[in-house]
């Protein structure tokens, strides 16, 4: 029996834990661990409140979770309560799926004033994350202001312009649901330090801002080149700027206005203890297409500062880490360690990107490790053994389901769940 242990059960883990169970069926055992005694990671922890849609991939994982030679244990910090070198004792592999859970810093004065949030802490807090229950970001403000031009700072802005009845069916916990219903902000700058061209927003998440309730998208047409240079563009990012541009027709009067501020770069934060505006630089394009500051500056008003400019892994003692992920050559990272997802490619890519991700290592595994060879390790077993030994009390699948159906049973009418955002309130509900 081949024993495999996936550290991290987010998409990157479920997928590579999916693609070793077809690999090996019954001649193997995986165990997804997780340092929260609850699964599915950034399903759970990222993706947005308000899409229910993209979070249902949890029924998938759940099926893989429930399929006979894969487990869940979580409440178990790897690196802190059990080192790789000791699951790679146990194990036969080790493949690291932990994401990338920090936020890349701007690097610019001021960053560290208080109102600047990053967006790993500012949707850690609508979406319950235990690190982040505690935020409680400046929303007594009139405006804010989101700096970057992805996928994150659109969830972020939707997200601070939502109205409470726009919040029905989603899961956002009921301390963010309280705070936004009562936030000052009307004025929400997007600061994108390129051009529209050069945004990394798809379709579908641009096109809500142009049905939102108490809000409006703007843009400056001139920020614009002439419609005939969308042309070339690829066929996903024509239909992003081509809603952006549609943008500048919506003649409506909403309390809240979203401004798309581009080639605007924040050169610093300023205020009296707390953030109160950005300086940014105007920009233009180089010819190979990077901001270029122009010498002009302006300020933009904002008490509360989102900073979504891209995620980092963590390192883990004894695991070579470079530029924000493991060092690794095709996922793999030294003899019978491996990693997959944002951990191995850094914070790119939807969630359905991990899955051929997770099939490519599990088959470089398959392939050194052939069915019937060798396999003579402890598995859970050994670990289980180390955990207790260590006072660690970890959670299975079974736990989860516990906290799923109280979570469910507290939902407000209309939504999902109720998520326990401590984890002592977890372990509560498993009566630990
Ligand atoms: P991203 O797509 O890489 O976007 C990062 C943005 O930050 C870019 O616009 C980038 O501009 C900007 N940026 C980086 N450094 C900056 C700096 N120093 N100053 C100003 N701007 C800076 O990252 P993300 O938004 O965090 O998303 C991560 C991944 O998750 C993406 O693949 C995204 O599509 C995905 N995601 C998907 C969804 C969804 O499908 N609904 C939701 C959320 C996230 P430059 O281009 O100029 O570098």
């Amino acid at each position: 029996m081949r024993h495999f242990a996936v550290v991290g059960s987010g998409p990157a883990g479920f997928y590579t834990a999916e693609a070793l169970e077809k690999a090996y069926g019954d001649k193997a055992r995986i165990d997804i661990l997780d340092r929260y005694p609850v699964p599915y990671g950034l399903i759970r922890f990222g993706v947005a409140p308000d899409h229910q849609s993209l979070k249902a991939v949890s029924k998938r994982y759940d099926k893989v979770a429930e399929s006979a030679g894969v487990d869940f244990i979580g409440n178990v910090n790897v690196g802190g309560d059990v080192s790789v070198a000791e699951l790679l004792d146990l194990y036969d592999a080790v493949i690291l799926a932990t994401g990338a859970p920090h936020d890349r810093k701007l690097g610019i004065p001021g960053e560290d004033l208080p109102g600047v949030v990053g967006s790993a802490e500012f949707v850690g807090w609508y979406n319950g994350h235990p690190d982040f229950a505690d935020l409680d970001p400046p929303l007594d403000g009139t405006h804010a202001a989101v700096i970057g031009n992805g996928n994150v700072a659109l969830d972020c802005a939707r997200i601070l312009s939502k109205t409470r009845h726009e919040f029905e069916g989603s899961d956002i916990v009921a301390h963010a649901l309280d705070a936004l219903d009562n936030s000052a902000i009307r004025t929400i700058t997007i600061l994108g330090r390129r051009g529209p061209h050069q945004i990394a927003m798809t379709p579908k998440e641009l096109g809500e801002l142009g049905h939102l309730e108490a809000a409006v998208p703007i843009v400056e047409p001139s920020d614009f080149p002439p419609v005939e240079a969308d042309e070339p563009l690829e066929p996903g990012l024509r239909k992003s700027v081509t809603l952006l541009r549609g943008f500048a027709e919506i003649d409506a009067n909403k309390p809240k206005r979203m401004i798309f501020d581009f080639f605007a770069k924040p050169l610093a934060i300023e205020g009296d203890g707390k953030a109160e505006k950005i300086v940014v630089e105007r920009t233009e394009l180089d010819d190979k297409g990077a901001a270029r500051g122009t010498g002009e500056t302006y300020e933009v008003p904002a008490t509360l500062i989102v900073t979504a400019i891209g995620y980092s892994s963590s390192p883990i003692p004894d695991v070579p880490f470079e530029g924000g992920k493991f060092v690794n050559e095709a996922g793999r990272i030294s003899d019978r360690l491996y990693s997959v997802g944002w951990a191995r490619r850094g914070p790119t890519g939807t969630i359905g990107t991990n899955r051929p991700d997770g099939y490519e290592v599990a088959d470089q595994i398959a392939a050194t490790m052939p069915l019937g060879s060798g396999g003579n390790r402890q598995g859970a077993e050994g670990l289980k053994r180390l955990l207790e030994e260590r006072r660690i009390m970890p959670t299975d699948y079974d736990d989860w389901r516990k906290i799923e159906e109280t979570e469910t049973a507290n939902a407000r009418p209309g939504s999902p769940r109720e998520k326990f955002v401590r984890v002592q309130h977890w372990m509560d509900a498993l009566g630990r």
